[in-house]
C-alpha cells in the first residue's frame, strides 16, 4: 500500500454532533464579551464531539502503533534505546523541580532554587568522576550540540594563541555529525580511511597531521562497534602538533566505570546523557549533551555555571575567554536530573556492570549471527555489532529487506546502511537491558530471514505484512508527509 492511499481514522471521523465528555454548570450570569464584533466567530468551531472514553480509547490506540522501548525490543545501533528506569521519571516530575520558573536563574535569586544547583552540580562531579575530565557544562542540548560547542572552544583555543587552523581530522568511520559540525565551526576536513582492523590507518593518520590540524574527532568505541588498540598513541601523535582531541562519547555504554577518556588524554569529550544514562529519546524528543573539558580549555566554557562560596551556590558567567552563550538556563534540565537519578542508582559499581553486560550481550549477538551473515571485522565488539548482508544482497535480498523483515516479529529494525564504509550494514544494539530469550528470540529471527532468503528471496518484497503500511517511499514519506485532515 504506498503512503498516499494510507486512510486513518482520526477523531474528526469519530465525531457525533452533541456528544460531550464534559458537562458545565448552567450560566447563571449574563453572557456578554468586549470584543468587537468583527472579532467573534460567526460559526462555532469544528471540533471533534466525543465522550471521555472515546478520547482515552483513541489515543491509547494510536500510542499503540508505536514501535517504542517500553514495548518492543529495540536494537537500534548507535541509538542505545536501553531500558530507562521509572525512577527517573518520578524524579525529574517531582514539583520543586519541574514548577520553577527557568528566570529565577537570570534574576539571580539563587537562595530559591539552591537544590536544583545542587543537583546540577551533582551532575557534573559525576561526569567528571566517569570520564576523567576537569569540568563539565551540561548547558549543551543534544550530542552534535555539545560537538558545536567543544569544536567553538578547540577554535578559541588555537585563536587564543594568535594561530587559526585549517583542518579537522575524522576517520572515515565517523559518525556524521563529527564532520557535519567541524564544517560547520569553518573547518576542512580531512578523512582517513579505515584499516583491515577497523581502526583508523595510522600510517595514514600520522602522515597527515600537521600544524595546520586544530583537533581530531574520534568517535569512541568507532561506528563499527570497535575500540581502537592504539588510541593513547594517536592522542600522543595529536598532542605535539598540538592538535587537540575530541572524543565523541554518544554512547559511553561500553566503557563507563571502565575507562577514562580524560586519563587516555582527550581534551573534551560530550556525552549524550539521553542515550547512555536514561531518558526516553528518539523522534526528535529532547535531550541533552553536556560536555567536559581539560584543564587546558577551562577557561573557553560557556556562560552560566555555578560554583560554591561559603555553602551557598551561585551563578557564574563565563570568564574573559569564554565562548559565550550557547544555550538559555541550564539546558535541557529535566534530562539532567534523570541523568543524576540513574547514575546514583547505579552507583560505580553499578556502571561497570551495565557496560560489562552491554558488551556481552553485543557480543553474543554477534556470535550466534557470524555463521548467517557476513562479518567485516573480527568475531569481537564492544556495546554494539557490524554485520552485513552483502552475499544475501547477491541473491536478492538486502539489509533493507532484512530490516524490514524484523518488523512484522515485534521488533525494531537495527540501524542499516550505517557505518557507510560497510556495504550492506547492519548495526546492532542490543544494550545491557535485555535479557537472554529476548536476544535468542532476535538471533532466531534474523537466521529464520537468512533461511527464507536463501529458499524464496522473492516473498521479502511483501515485509512488513502486518503494519498498514509495506514500503514506503522513504524520501517522500519524509519529505511529503501530508497529515492534514481535509474535513
Ligand atoms: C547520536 C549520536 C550523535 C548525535 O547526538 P544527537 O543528540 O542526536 O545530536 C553524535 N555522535 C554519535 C556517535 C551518536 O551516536
Amino acid at each position: 500500500m504506498s503512503v498516499e492511499n494510507m486512510t486513518v481514522t482520526t477523531i474528526f471521523d469519530k465525531s457525533q454532533e452533541g456528544r460531550k465528555g464534559l458537562n458545565l454548570p448552567v450560566l447563571d450570569v449574563e453572557a456578554k464579551t468586549t470584543l468587537d464584533s468583527s472579532l467573534l466567530r460567526k460559526e462555532k468551531a469544528k471540533l471533534p464531539q466525543l465522550s471521555e472514553f472515546d478520547v482515552v480509547r483513541h489515543f491509547t490506540n494510536l500510542s499503540n502503533k508505536n514501535m517504542a522501548i517500553d514495548k518492543n525490543f529495540y536494537p537500534l545501533g548507535s541509538c542505545t534505546m536501553k531500558y530507562n528506569p521509572k525512577i527517573a521519571e518520578r524524579v525529574a516530575g517531582l514539583e520543586g523541580f519541574s514548577s520553577i520558573h527557568p528566570h529565577v536563574i537570570t534574576n539571580n535569586m539563587n537562595e530559591d532554587v539552591q537544590g536544583i544547583l545542587e543537583t546540577v552540580d551533582m551532575l557534573e562531579k559525576n561526569l567528571c568522576e566517569v570520564t576523567g575530565m576537569k569540568k563539565f557544562t551540561t548547558t549543551p542540548q543534544a550530542g552534535a550540540h555539545g560537538e558545536m560547542l567543544g569544536i567553538m572552544m578547540i577554535d578559541k583555543y588555537h585563536r587564543s594563541k594568535g594561530n587559526k587552523r585549517k583542518y579537522i581530522i575524522v576517520p572515515d568511520s565517523s559518525h556524521g555529525t563529527n564532520p557535519a559540525t567541524a564544517t560547520m565551526v569553518g573547518y576542512e576536513v580531512i578523512t582517513i580511511k579505515s584499516d583491515a582492523n577497523g581502526g583508523m590507518d595510522f600510517d595514514d593518520y600520522c602522515a597527515k597531521m600537521n600544524e595546520d590540524v586544530a583537533a581530531v574527532m574520534l568517535t569512541v568505541p568507532n561506528t563499527l562497534g570497535l575500540y581502537n588498540p592504539r588510541i593513547k598513541q594517536l592522542c600522543e601523535v595529536a598532542h605535539k602538533y598540538d592538535a587537540l582531541m575530541y572524543y565523541d562519547g554518544a554512547n559511553m555504554n561500553a566503557i563507563m566505570g571502565v575507562a577514562r577518556p580524560g586519563d587516555i588524554g582527550f581534551d573534551v569529550i560530550h556525552i549524550n546523557v539521553h542515550k547512555t544514562f536514561a531518558t526516553p529519546h528518539g523522534g526528535g524528543g529532547p535531550g541533552s549533551g553536556p560536555v567536559g573539558v581539560s584543564e587546558k580549555l577551562m577557561e573557553f566554557l560557556p556562560d552560566l555555571g555555578i560554583k560554591k562560596v561559603n555553602d551557598i551556590y551561585e551563578f557564574t558567567t563565563g570568564g574573559k575567554n569564554s565562548i559565550g552563550k550557547i544555550s538559555p538556563f541550564f539546558g535541557n534540565y529535566g534530562i539532567s536530573l534523570r541523568a543524576i537519578t540513574y547514575m546514583t542508582t547505579l552507583g560505580g559499581n553499578g556502571m561497570y556492570n551495565t557496560s560489562s553486560k552491554a558488551v556481552l550481550n553485543a557480543n553474543y549477538i554477534l556470535n550466534r549471527l557470524k555463521d548467517y551473515f557476513d562479518v567485516p571485522f573480527g568475531n569481537k565488539c564492544m556495546h554494539e555489532c557490524v554485520i552485513s548482508a552483502k552475499t544475501l544482497a547477491k541473491g536478492g535480498v538486502t539489509a533493507m529487506d532484512i530490516a524490514k523483515y524484523l518488523l512484522d516479529f515485534g521488533m525494531h529494525a537495527p540501524t542499516v546502511y550505517f557505518p557507510l564504509i560497510v556495504k550492506e550494514a547492519i548495526m546492532i544494539e542490543p544494550t545491557e537491558t535485555e535479557n537472554k530469550q529476548t536476544l535468542d528470540l532476535f538471533c532466531d529471527t534474523m537466521i529464520d530471514a537468512v533461511n527464507l532468503a536463501k529458499k524464496a528471496p522473492a516473498d521479502f518484497q511483501h515485509y512488513p505484512k502486518t503494519l498498514g503500511v509495506c514500503r514506503p517511499d522513504d524520501t517522500m514519506a519524509i519529505k511529503n508527509l501530508n497529515v492534514r485532515y481535509e474535513q
